[in-house]
């Protein structure tokens, strides 16, 4: 298999930006895009690249942490709390550079708890204002197969799919292996650019009460994975968790499974 960049930078950069536009891509995603002149010195790496987002909080200015090294969660704890950004993990959908810097979107899933929409990040996109102001820190790709990977294993819920879908749209065009992608509703499927030797199957839930992750992880304990392949699990923790568990008792072995648990149930 190609290489590819393990990429956690060792000196992450912080970014602000504002918001430029938002819209409604499928009933559960909401793209906002934020722009602005200090994403010119930003360097994508496509695949899952992602970042910490940081939010003000209500009208407060964006007061951001200092980062040393890897280093900025103490300085985040020491913003007094009324000016404390809020902080969300979000993996970057898509990047162009501009003439005046650069323009990033970030693909936000839309949850409801009780016909309630939930989450600070998902309230935020919604009602995103034109101009309103973000930070991010930027915390590279997590996709790492090994260099003698014969194929890739991948599931995912509704949020890994921005990341799933920038590591199909990157894979070495000659690529083999099974992309698992749950996802709300059907209309939440769309085309993905994927090599033509990774079979991409969609797995609409259709039912706003079961819990997310269980249809990728069931189909995933389906697959019998080659010894040499490499799996990338992400997101509701008990598919990432009960993925490695289905894939290590399928014969593969944990240094060649990523997996991470994106939020919980
Ligand atoms: C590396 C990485 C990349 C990620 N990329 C994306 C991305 O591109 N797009 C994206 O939408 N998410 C992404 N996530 C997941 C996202 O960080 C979590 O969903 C996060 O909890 C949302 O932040 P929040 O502050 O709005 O909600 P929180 O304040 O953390 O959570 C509020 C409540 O909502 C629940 N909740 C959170 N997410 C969901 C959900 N999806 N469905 C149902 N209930 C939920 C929580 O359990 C909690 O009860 C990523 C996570 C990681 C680790």
């Amino acid at each position: 298999m190609a290489r590819y960049p393990r990429l956690m930078p060792t000196a992450p950069q912080l970014f602000t930006a504002t918001v430029v536009r938002a819209e409604r891509v499928s009933p559960t995603f909401q793209r906002v895009t934020i722009a602005g002149p200090e994403l010119a010195r930003f360097e994508w790496h496509g695949l899952d690249h992602w970042f910490r987002l940081f939010l003000p909080p209500g009208n407060a200015p964006l007061h951001l942490p200092k980062v040393s090294g890897r280093s900025w969660y103490r300085s985040y704890l020491l913003i007094p709390g009324s000016e404390r950004p809020h902080c969300s993990n979000y993996t970057v959908a898509g990047f162009r550079h501009t003439g005046d810097g650069g323009e990033l979107d970030i693909d936000v899933v839309l949850h409801w708890h009780e016909g309630e929409l939930g989450g600070t990040v998902a309230a935020w996109a919604v009602n995103a204002e034109v101009g309103s102001p973000v930070g991010f820190l930027d915390q590279g790709v997590m996709f790492d197969p090994p260099e003698d990977a014969a194929e890739v294993v991948i599931a995912c819920d509704e949020t890994g799919l921005p990341g799933v879908r920038g590591i199909l749209r990157d894979l070495d065009a000659s690529t083999t292996g099974t992309a698992l992608l749950e996802v709300p509703t059907a209309a939440d499927a769309a085309e993905v650019a994927a090599p033509a030797g990774v079979s991409v199957t969609w797995l609409p839930r259709n039912d706003a009460h079961a819990v997310p992750g269980r249809l990728a992880l069931a189909a995933l304990e389906r697959i019998a994975p080659q010894p040499d392949a490499y799996a990338f699990v992400v997101g509701e923790s008990g598919l990432a968790t009960g993925g490695r568990r289905a894939l290590k008792k399928a014969g593969l072995s944990p240094s060649r499974i990523t997996f991470s648990g994106f939020w919980k149930a």
